[in-house]
Order: C-alpha cells, then sequence, then structure tokens
C-alpha cells in the first residue's frame, strides 16, 4: 500500500520495553499554527493522567511549515514521532500509515486543527480497556461548524446508520475516535473511507462499537480541507462498503439475480407476444409485425440487460478469485 511501509524509532524503545497506553494519530494538511498548541494539551492530558504514549504526526504533504514544526516537536519531545508523505495523498492514506505505526494499547486519532479535545482522552480510554469496546466513536452533539456542513451531515449519518446497520452511531465521521490496537491492524483505510471507520471495523467482526459525545471546537486557525463534495463522494463511497460487505467475495450472487429477474421478465414478454399471436391467429384478425409489440421491445430490453447482467457477475467472480485478499479472514484466537 503506497509502499509507504515506514518503520520509524520506536518511541522511548516502547517506553522501556514495558507496554504503552495510548498511540495518538494525527493525520494533518497545512494545520502548522495548531501543532504546537495541540502537542502541549496532549502532553499535559497524558502526565496528569500518567499515561505512557506517542504521538504520530502524520504530514500528509502539507505545503506549509507544519513539517518544521513536527521536527522541532520531534526534538523536543521523545514521545513523539513524525511521519512525512512526499506528496498530499488524504486523509484515509494518512490514518492508514499512522496506524501502520501505532503501538499503543489503545489508539486514538484526532484531527490536528484543535476543534477535537485531547481531554477526552482518559474516558476514551477507560471505555475500551474497562469496558470492553473495540471502537469508540466520538459524538459532537453540538457543533461549531456551519449549518451548510451540520445539516447534510445530519442525513448522511442516518444513511450511513441505516445501510451498515450500526444504529447507535450519531457520528460517524468523527475524528476523535479510539480503538483497541488490533481493531486498527486488521482494517484498511483506502481511498476516503476514513468516514466509515466504524463500518470497516464491523466487517472485520470488531462489532463492540461505543459512542461518546464528545467536546467540539470551531475551527481556530486554517480552513477545512474538504468542501461540499465529500456529501456526493461519502455516499458513493457508502454504497461501494455495502456491495463489498454484502457481495464483495460472491459476486454473482447479486448479478446472477438481477440477471435471472430480467431473463424471466422477459420470458413473460415473449409467451405475451406468443399469446397475442395465437389470438389473432384464431380469431381471424389480421397479423400485426412483430415489432409492432410493446412486449417485444420488453423482451430484447431485459434479455439483453439479463445476459449483461450474468456477465457483469462472471467478470466479478472473476475478478474476485485473483484477488489477493481472497482468503483473508479475521482469526481471532487459536487454542
Ligand atoms: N487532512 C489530511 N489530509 C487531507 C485533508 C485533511 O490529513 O488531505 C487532515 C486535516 O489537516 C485535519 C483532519 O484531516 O487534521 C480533518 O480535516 P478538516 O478539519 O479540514 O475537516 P473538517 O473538520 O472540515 O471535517
Ligand atoms: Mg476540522
Amino acid at each position: 500500500m503506497l509502499g509507504l511501509h515506514c518503520r520509524l524509532r520506536k518511541t522511548q524503545t516502547l517506553i522501556y520495553f514495558g507496554i504503552m497506553d495510548i498511540t495518538v494519530v494525527i493525520p494533518l494538511y497545512n494545520e502548522e499554527e495548531s501543532l504546537p498548541e495541540l502537542h502541549a494539551w496532549i502532553k499535559r492530558v497524558m502526565e496528569e493522567h500518567k499515561f505512557s504514549y506517542e504521538i504520530v504526526f502524520m504530514n500528509d504533504g502539507s505545503t506549509d511549515r507544519s513539517w518544521d514544526v513536527i521536527e522541532d516537536l520531534v526534538k523536543k519531545d521523545p514521545n513523539v514521532r513524525g511521519i512525512k508523505f512526499r506528496r498530499n495523498y488524504g486523509k484515509s492514506p494518512a490514518l492508514y500509515c499512522g496506524f501502520a505505526e501505532a503501538e499503543g494499547d489503545v489508539v486514538i486519532t484526532m484531527d490536528a486543527d484543535l476543534q477535537d479535545s485531547p481531554d477526552e482522552i482518559p474516558e476514551l480510554y477507560r471505555m475500551i480497556m474497562e469496558e470492553g469496546y473495540d471502537l469508540v466513536s466520538g459524538y459532537k452533539q453540538k457543533r461549531y461548524d456551519p449549518l451548510s456542513k451540520t445539516l447534510p451531515t445530519k442525513l448522511f449519518n442516518a444513511t450511513a446508520r441505516k445501510i451498515s446497520g450500526i444504529h447507535n452511531l450519531h457520528d460517524f465521521n468523527c475524528g476523535l475516535k479510539a480503538y483497541k490496537k488490533a481493531v486498527v491492524k486488521n482494517i484498511e483505510v483506502y481511498g476516503e473511507m476514513h468516514r466509515y471507520i466504524p463500518y470497516l471495523a464491523k466487517n472485520a467482526g470488531f462489532d463492540k462499537i461505543g459512542e461518546k459525545v464528545v467536546h467540539h471546537q470551531s475551527r481556530k486557525y486554517g480552513k477545512s480541507k474538504f468542501g461540499l463534495n465529500r456529501f456526493f463522494n461519502g455516499y458513493l463511497d457508502l454504497i461501494t462498503l455495502w456491495f463489498l460487505s454484502n457481495f464483495g467475495k460472491k459476486p454473482m450472487h447479486v448479478f446472477g439475480f438481477l440477471g435471472s429477474v430480467m431473463f424471466f421478465i422477459g420470458f413473460v414478454a415473449v409467451i405475451c407476444i406468443g399469446a397475442d399471436k395465437a389470438y389473432a391467429l384464431l380469431n381471424h384478425i389480421p397479423q400485426r409485425l412483430i415489432t409492432d409489440s410493446p412486449y417485444f421491445f420488453i423482451a430484447l430490453t431485459t434479455m439483453l440487460l439479463g445476459s449483461q447482467f450474468f456477465l457483469a457477475g462472471f467478470l466479478g467472480d472473476l475478478i474476485s478469485r485473483q484477488s489477493p485478499n481472497r482468503n483473508d479472514y479475521q482469526i481471532e484466537k487459536k487454542i
């Protein structure tokens, strides 16, 4: 994936061979002003609660001074690591590489723009470790974003809840989330799928998914990196995920079904044409041309569509058979 499996120095050799409680993964694109403040805030919370931790800053091809700021933080603080993409790939690839690096028992993601509060970390950690959640998603119940964003978001979340079957989540795309380490090591966030990480987790078998109302702030510096096309792309991604989770390993089941329905309708239309002809013959009515019958066009269209669906099914099966992860299964335990 992207050829970016970069292994960095392990934070203080995993806090002197002990365990590491928390990894905070922060994807960022041009957020130079927020970083020092965010780092100081996380550090304060971690020290107050005596967590062993690391912060992984994922610089997603920033063109401002973000990387200089990260270099500076790494020099000053041994708990900080930085990864720099050569160009801007997007939030999902940044999370993917951050997850690959994460060593903490609990992995927390948060946006770099100070909209998410590090004060939520201790409770998120407790929910994962003590209440046994696989994933806890933040819920920005009171949002400080423009109406043009909050309104479509409500619709978006309602659809995502319905399609994913995760009925207790109100805010799929909240940047602030906590995961058991096993979750981030077993899901593949790609494209723009960061909006649906809970759905990806559920598909991988991590279904203890919870929610915590979190404090949200308006953006202090810079501007949002996503426009309104996020909603349109979001819906397309949701449909893809739904398809993959239901038929990803057996595309013929859906295309074959649609093809069969089409052929059935076509078959009925052919019978209607035959009945029409027989009726005309028996009652000595002048025969009309076959192309004058609407059934002819119904039969033609549905048969053609039916063959196309079957073809799509065969191709889909052929592709999924060749796919390198056709036999990827989540094994939870072996005894
Ligand atoms: N981000 C990123 N790569 C991108 C776009 C955004 O890493 O291509 C980061 C961004 O810097 C921020 C987080 O993703 O830390 C969320 O972005 P933003 O705050 O712009 O989204 P919004 O709050 O508007 O949903
Ligand atoms: Mg933001």
